[in-house]
């Protein structure tokens, strides 16, 4: 097997392992490129687009990876991950005439640099963004506001369900931003991350740096802020950051999943800043919209499908985070079995059950996989996500984040965040005692196929 071929089939064992966007969000751009031997063992370089790629690679899936190489060579593996792009000669084409070439290089590096400071994925631009009626209000608001930030609407409030590209045109906006001023503080967080920094913060009795962090930035975008709502400290950190954000002059970005009259618990004091500059919500996106986002993410994903195909898989499939891992299955199997896309493979894709791929039901969330533990087992959500470690309630944890791995593919630090903030060693030593478990007996492993029945 050449090199090429060797990770296009350790690719494709890895996506039965991990969740479709962490599978296209981390191992999209990677290659091998290199093999050596050293003494009886072989060791892969494997070329990863970013540091940040890097490093998630490295915490949570290096082991299977490695594992993989093994069982696909029958060698002893060491793996190293080294972050190098394949430049296409597109890339080249587009940097414009030779003489500014390191100028543009130069530029781009710093705004690489400055997406992975800002907590932005690179993707989620304005001009991968399609522009529908459903999204077109929330699009103008967004773009205004990212030329001229603290000035046009402050805050901007983004609102509406799953899928409807809320991350996306927040992100965008960061991006719009530092692509005209590359040294400038943005910030991109998640209502979940703002939480657990405080908490951590307090925690350390270190909430000088906290705030020093978030009050001096020009630009803050935080995803999901219905999150902080119901938690005091929080709510009371995250309204002196806004205030002090907005004195200098700065801009606050704000998605939820419901607007703020909506949010349950939310403080009367927030709400009304909230409400003070402009609220927009994003509706679900319609047939053409998703026909072109489709067209979009295979360009991304380096593939071009034809409108027909688009349009053929938008009407089938209604929610966007759907559509990105139908395409993706689709365009593995194009790759891996040399398939030509017509109706009839697409049609056979989406009727084989995903449980088939062993990512399964993309509908049981997180909670309802703990709550469905929690009532297996006898035991309140409380107990399995607590301290204890009584044995009856350790193994039923131990349970559930061995689910989360493989229902979800929620990485290590995700599950680690969800129980109360346990590293992420304990959280992959609870896998691993799982795994080990189902290998001798066939009881638990029956257990664990009843509870997962119970799913969505
Ligand atoms: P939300 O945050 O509202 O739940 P996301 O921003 O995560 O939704 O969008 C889900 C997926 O759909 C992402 O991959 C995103 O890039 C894509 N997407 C959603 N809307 C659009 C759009 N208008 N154009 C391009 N991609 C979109
Ligand atoms: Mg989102």
């Amino acid at each position: 097997m050449n090199k090429e071929k060797l990770w296009q089939a350790v690719l494709a064992q890895l996506q039965l392992i991990l969740s479709r966007s962490n599978f296209s969000l981390w191992f999209k751009k990677t290659f091998i490129k290199k093999i050596k031997s050293q003494g009886q063992k072989q060791v892969v370089e494997i070329a990863v687009p970013s540091l940040f790629a890097k490093e998630t690679i490295e915490t949570n899936w290096q082991q299977q990876t490695k594992e993989i190489l093994e069982s696909l060579t029958g060698k002893k593996t060491k793996i190293v991950f080294v972050v190098k792009t394949k430049t296409k000669p597109l890339d080249v084409k587009t940097s414009g005439p030779l003489f500014d070439f390191d100028a543009e290089k130069e530029k781009r590096n710093l705004l690489k640099k400055s997406l992975l400071k800002a907590g932005l994925n690179q993707n989620y631009t304005f001009q991968n963004f399609a522009v529908a009626p459903t999204n077109e209000m929330a699009y103008a608001a967004a773009t205004a506001v990212s030329k001229t930030p603290g000035k046009a609407y402050n805050p901007l409030f983004i609102y509406g369900g799953v899928g409807v590209g809320k991350t996306h045109l927040m992100q965008a906006m960061g991006i719009g931003f530092l692509q005209r001023k590359p040294q400038g503080s943005v910030l991109y967080k998640t209502g979940e991350d703002f939480t657990n920094e405080i908490i951590e913060a307090i925690r350390r009795k270190n909430t000088g740096f906290f705030k020093k962090k978030y009050r001096n930035v020009a630009f803050l975008l935080i995803d999901d802020i219905q999150f902080i709502a119901g938690r005091d400290t929080v709510q009371e950190e995250f309204f002196h950051t806004f205030n002090a954000i907005k004195q200098m002059g700065g801009q606050i970005v704000l998605t939820s999943d419901r607007s703020p009259e909506e949010i349950e618990k939310l403080e009367s004091r927030l709400r009304s800043r909230f409400e003070g500059g402009l609220t927009i919500d994003v509706q679900e996106p319609n047939f053409e919209l998703r026909t072109a986002i489709l067209l979009i993410k295979a360009k991304q994903a380096g593939e071009e499908i034809p409108i027909e195909t688009a349009k053929f898989i938008a009407q089938q499939v209604e929610s966007t985070r759907k559509l990105e891992g139908v395409l993706i299955r689709i365009l593995s199997e194009k790759r891996l079995r040399g398939k030509k896309i017509t109706p009839e493979t697409i049609k056979e894709i989406l009727k084989k059950p995903e449980k088939e791929t062993k990512t399964s039901s993309p509908r049981a969330s997180s909670k309802e996989i703990v709550s469905r533990v929690a009532q297996f087992y006898q035991l309140k959500v409380s107990q399995i996500k607590g301290k204890r470690r009584l044995k009856q309630i350790v193994f039923p944890r131990q349970v559930a984040i061995f689910l989360l791995r493989r229902e979800l593919g929620l990485t290590y630090q995700e599950i680690g965040r969800m129980f109360g903030g346990r590293d992420h060693t304990t959280i992959m030593h609870s896998e691993k005692k799982i795994k080990e478990i189902v290998k001798k007996s066939p009881e638990t492993k029956k257990e664990i196929s009843s509870i997962k029945q119970g799913l969505a």
